[in-house]
Order: C-alpha cells, then sequence, then structure tokens
C-alpha cells in the first residue's frame, strides 16, 4: 500500500517512519527545500537561532514521550540541556526587597518555592498554592502509553489509571486561572507584576505556566543540543533509512477529490495520482500518540484484504 503525506515537518516526518515501518511505501512532498516546517534553526557565526524546540517533551529517558521519540531517532545520541532558569522578567514599576527588578523563574521547584517565600513571606500559601498542582502533575507520565494486553492486565491498568482522576481535577482548577489572575493573590507588589510580565505582558492561562515547569523540575523536557534543524534532520535521516522518499520544494496545489474521496495530489503544474492513502499535516503531539492506532487500524485493513 502507497501512502502519499503533504508536509516534512515533524509530523509529516514521524508519519513518514512509523508508515515505512509497518510496510508502506510512503512519498512526502515539501514546499520546502529542509526538512523540519516550524522545528528549525539556523547558523549565524558560532551561535545557533532557534525557533522551536526550546523544550522536548521525554528528554528523560523511562518517560512515555522518550520511549515515543525513541522509536524516531537515537535518543542516546542527543544530549539535552536543562535551563535553570525557564525565563528571568524585568519588572518596569516593582523592585524586591533586595532593590532588584528581574525575576528568576527557576526551573527547580524547590529553589522556586524558596526564592518566591524569601521575596514575599507575606505570600507564603499563595507560593505554596502556586507549587502544589505541579508537584501534583508530576507524579503522572503523559501521555499514558496504551499497549496491548491481555484481557487481565487491560483490567487492572485501566483500574489503576482511575488515578488520573486526581490529575484531571488539578488541572481543571489550573485551567480556571491565568498569570493575571493569579498575580491578584499575591499581596507583594513585586511578585504580582513579575506574575504579569512572564509572557511580555500576555495573559495565558496557567497551564502554559504551570505544565512545562512540572516537567522541567523533572529534567524532562531539555534543549536538544545542535538545535531543532538537528533535531528534524535525525528524522529524516531514520524516514530515509526506512526507504522512504522526500520530494524537496514539490508545494502540492490541490488535493484531487472525487466523490468526496481524495483521489490524487496536484503537485507543482503535475498531476500525481494517490496510491491508497493521504495524510495531512497536523499537530506533533496528536500524531505521535494517535499514529500507532492508525498503522494498526490500517495493517487490519490489509490483512482482511489478504483474506
Ligand atoms: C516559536 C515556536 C516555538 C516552539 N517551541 C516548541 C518547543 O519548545 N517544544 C515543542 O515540542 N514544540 C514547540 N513548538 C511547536 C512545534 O514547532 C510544532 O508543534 C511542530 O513543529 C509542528 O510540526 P508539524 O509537522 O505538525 O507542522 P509544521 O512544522 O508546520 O510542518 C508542516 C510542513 O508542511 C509543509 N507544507 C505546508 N503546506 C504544504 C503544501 N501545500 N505542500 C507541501 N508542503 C507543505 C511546510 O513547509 C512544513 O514543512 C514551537 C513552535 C513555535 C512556532
Amino acid at each position: 500500500m502507497k501512502v502519499n503525506i503533504i508536509g516534512g515537518g515533524i509530523s509529516g516526518l514521524a508519519a513518514g517512519c512509523f508508515l515505512q515501518m509497518n510496510g508502506f511505501e510512503t512519498h512526502i512532498f515539501e514546499k520546502h527545500s529542509i526538512p523540519g516546517g516550524l522545528c528549525t534553526s539556523w547558523k549565524k557565526g558560532e551561535y545557533t537561532f532557534d525557533s522551536c524546540a526550546h523544550w522536548i517533551l521525554g528528554s528523560d529517558e523511562g518517560s512515555s514521550f522518550y520511549k515515543i521519540w525513541a522509536e524516531l531517532l537515537d535518543m542516546k545520541k542527543i544530549n539535552f540541556h536543562n535551563h535553570d532558569i525557564r525565563v528571568e522578567v524585568g519588572t518596569k514599576d516593582h523592585a524586591n526587597k533586595y532593590g532588584e527588578k528581574n525575576f528568576k523563574l527557576y526551573t527547580n521547584l524547590t529553589r522556586l518555592e524558596e526564592y518566591m517565600i524569601d521575596l514575599a513571606p507575606e505570600d507564603e500559601k499563595a507560593i505554596k498554592d502556586f507549587i502544589k498542582p505541579m508537584r501534583i502533575m508530576q507524579k503522572f507520565d503523559l501521555p499514558p502509553i496504551l499497549d496491548d494486553l491481555p484481557f487481565i492486565p487491560s483490567m487492572i491498568r485501566g483500574i489503576k489509571m482511575t488515578r488520573y482522576a486526581e490529575f484531571l481535577y488539578w488541572f481543571l482548577k489550573i485551567k480556571n486561572y491565568t498569570n493575571y489572575t493569579y498575580a491578584k493573590k499575591f499581596k507583594n507588589p513585586f511578585l504580582r507584576e513579575s506574575f504579569e510580565l512572564l509572557y511580555d505582558g500576555e495573559e495565558v492561562n496557567m497551564m502554559i505556566l504551570s505544565m512545562p515547569l512540572s516537567v522541567f523540575d523533572k529534567k524532562s523536557a531539555g534543549y536538544p543540543i545542535g538545535g531543532s534543524m538537528e533535531f528534524a534532520k535525525k528524522i529524516e535521516h531514520t524516514y530515509l533509512s526506512l526507504g522512504g522518499t522526500m520530494h524537496y520544494k514539490t508545494p502540492v496545489k490541490k488535493i484531487i477529490t472525487e466523490n468526496g474521496v481524495a483521489k490524487g495530489l496536484l503537485v507543482r503544474i503535475l498531476m500525481h495520482w494517490m496510491e491508497n492513502l493521504l495524510i495531512r499535516i497536523c499537530l506533533i503531539f496528536v500524531i505521535l500518540k494517535s499514529l500507532k492506532y492508525f498503522i494498526r487500524l490500517c495493517n487490519s485493513h490489509s490483512e482482511l484484504e489478504k483474506t
């Protein structure tokens, strides 16, 4: 069975790899001349400018995401750097008790808690309430990998998974706050201003702050040394070694459909007829998570065709 994939970003490359591993013949059509899509970086002199992978979930061996990445690249060959400080914010109006006008968002939660309490002992409760959900989230390895299991072990796993209700509870609780509404919990004006400025003054959901911090503390979301482009090229290398074909500088102009069914691709001025399936570019996390199920589905479909 042949599959045409539009887009050589991480999703397209990952889709290509998993399909090749499972016996499909794939072609990736990419309008750019390089792989990676948004996952890119470039060099200027001795500097690497990175526009993407500032943190790769699953950089620590043993986590679920590590296992998924390890199917696509040799994770042992990638060095990850774990930053001590996630972001340092310069305040405009208020200084801390040491006269400094910068707030450090440490990635180590214990250090962060101590630092914040030292700056604002009057806000101890609000600070501890900020740290607590992250400590709870850390207990859960996400995404839970649901391998095929016989009936009884699968039932036992299902029962154990009810403990994810605790994660859901805290997720929904934090989701109600933004950095602005959380800032209002602090009496200390320096902390309040710092929280409001964490995202260049933008108001964002607290999950965007808390979720990454919970994994940074575990050293489970490092920066891949070499940069995003090197990271993407490694997945491209896996794809090519699995026998996949890349078509660079090949924008897909149109998907040809017949009666609502995708039948072919209009590539530049040429028509490239599809064989069986077409995958459009889609979100990285969704594709990584859903591909196994998709491939399983296709395999069972082709098994049916054989019989
Ligand atoms: C500033 C920034 C920072 C980020 N930081 C992180 C981070 O720290 N950690 C993290 O995990 N994620 C991060 N992300 C998110 C991550 O980059 C994306 O989720 C991921 O790269 C998306 O990959 P994709 O393959 O789904 O899409 P894309 O990367 O958008 O790939 C789509 C590809 O399809 C090609 N294409 C589109 N249309 C056509 C067409 N008609 N014909 C042929 N080719 C076509 C494009 O050229 C592109 O190469 C960041 C994103 C941004 C923008």
